[in-house]
């Protein structure tokens, strides 16, 4: 069956929505704060419920605020075709991560109902709550309820950095709806982000196209050594500080390397020092590290290896070292038709596309294991987000919005 002529966004149209909404919880210094479950999460949220309701799109909220707009279908029962991302923002972040991905869906379901086509799978546009964690510390809340992967009561009791619990502000704000969380599964999602990484930029390249999300892996390492006075004998110390340092380095190395951690994007991100006084040589240390694999294989063959490696450096300087497994998410593994869908839609515009595994999490993530999932990525200049200074151009967005546009259509229409 030969596909139909691509249908085009109107870029202007969801450029200037970018701009409007930036207004929304707009920053001195030419950033957005639109922090999650805040009066400017809703007034965001009630600017793009306003463009859908002109039209004529179905809205309803989960009990755990995620928000959704539906344009129906014609064959009865159909699952919907779901795109979007989220509203909320971190502190001084900029106006694409997430905006985009939600306005470009809402462009997306406009473009279609103007051209009058019609679709056999509802087209529904959603907005993820809380994706950013910057207000209640855990990223993607209103997707990973969705999927299951925490339950209501959980969500609820989280815990505002500035106080309130989230089912708190939830009521205040009235954003919460009458359905469960994921009790409406859709038949494929799609998302549409900035790339937050400068691949494409420099690749000259304006789509791309992931075929997944690294895991993302915390380990907790304490270094047992013993503590003695910093002026006493520089022999037979059993510093855990220096172990912890060389440690560090060591995991570096191993990501620098060929093995098993090749291409692994790690850090040390938090210390904590014990007795941590400038007079004594510490005694004890526990390491945070944080490990994204290369690879979306999911097995932990590295994890042996790594804790061979350190507890080796460790050893040199009389340290005992033992590493526990903190926190693990992922990886994810975009679904190979999405995907294809995602290839076919910028292939019929003559666009060309990158294919990359993505560092960092999206709500899509989760969205992973619940539908088949293909995200649509756009350059952003110098790679920067999280930041006022994040930037993508007008024809970025468009054909990304356009990609985006082929892929749901191409999805809903069967
Ligand atoms: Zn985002």
């Amino acid at each position: 069956v030969a596909s139909p002529a691509p249908l085009r966004c109107d870029r202007d149209r969801l450029w200037d929505r970018l701009a409007e909404l930036a207004r929304v919880g707009a920053t001195p210094d030419g950033g957005v704060g639109r922090l999650a479950l805040t009066d400017e999460d809703r007034a965001g949220r009630e600017l793009v419920s306003a463009w859908a309701a002109e039209l004529g799109l179905h809205e309803r909220a989960d009990r755990i605020g995620n928000l959704f707009w539906r344009r129906p279908g014609e064959v009865r029962d159909r699952a919907a075709v779901m795109a979007g991302s989220h509203l909320d923002t971190v502190p001084d972040g900029g106006r694409f991560d997430g905006a985009f991905g939600v306005l470009a869906a809402l462009e997306a379901v406009q473009t279609l109902a103007e051209a009058g086509t019609r679709t056999a799978a509802p087209v529904e546009v959603a907005c993820w709550a809380n994706e950013e964690g910057a207000r209640f510390p855990r990223v993607c809340t209103g997707s990973g309820a969705f999927a299951g992967a925490m339950t209501e009561e959980d969500v609820r009791a989280l815990r505002a950095t500035d106080g309130p619990a989230y089912g708190d502000e939830l009521d205040r704000l009235g954003l919460a709806g009458p359905g469960a969380p994921g009790a409406e599964r859709p038949s494929a999602y799609f998302e549409a982000h900035i790339e937050q990484g400068a691949l494409l930029e420099r690749a000259g390249i304006p789509i791309g196209v992931p075929e997944g999300i690294r895991a993302v892996r915390y380990l907790e390492a304490t270094f047992e050594g013993e503590e003695a006075h910093a002026g006493g004998p520089m022999e037979d110390r059993r510093d855990a500080l220096r172990a912890a340092a060389r440690a560090i380095e060591e995991l570096h190395a191993l990501a620098a390397g060929d093995g098993l951690l090749a291409g692994a994007i790690v850090a040390a991100g938090r210390l904590e020092i014990e007795p941590n006084v400038p007079t004594v040589v510490p005694g004890r240390v526990r390491a945070w590290l944080c490990v994204r694999p290369a690879g979306l294989e999911g097995e932990e063959g590295w994890a042996g290896e790594l804790e061979r490696r350190l507890g080796a450096v460790a050893g040199e300087l009389g340290v005992i070292v033992e590493v526990r497994a903190a926190s693990r998410n992922g990886p994810a593994r975009f679904d190979e038709r999405a995907v294809a869908l995602v290839r076919q839609g910028a292939r019929a515009l003559e666009l060309e596309t990158l294919h990359l595994v993505l560092p960092v999490g999206h709500d899509a993530g989760y969205l992973a294991g619940v539908a088949p999932t293909a995200m649509v990525l756009v350059p952003c200049r110098g790679g920067v987000s999280h930041s006022p200074d994040e930037w993508a151009e007008r024809d970025w967005v468009g054909d990304g919005g356009d990609v985006l546009l082929g892929a749901l259509r191409a999805a809903a229409r069967g």
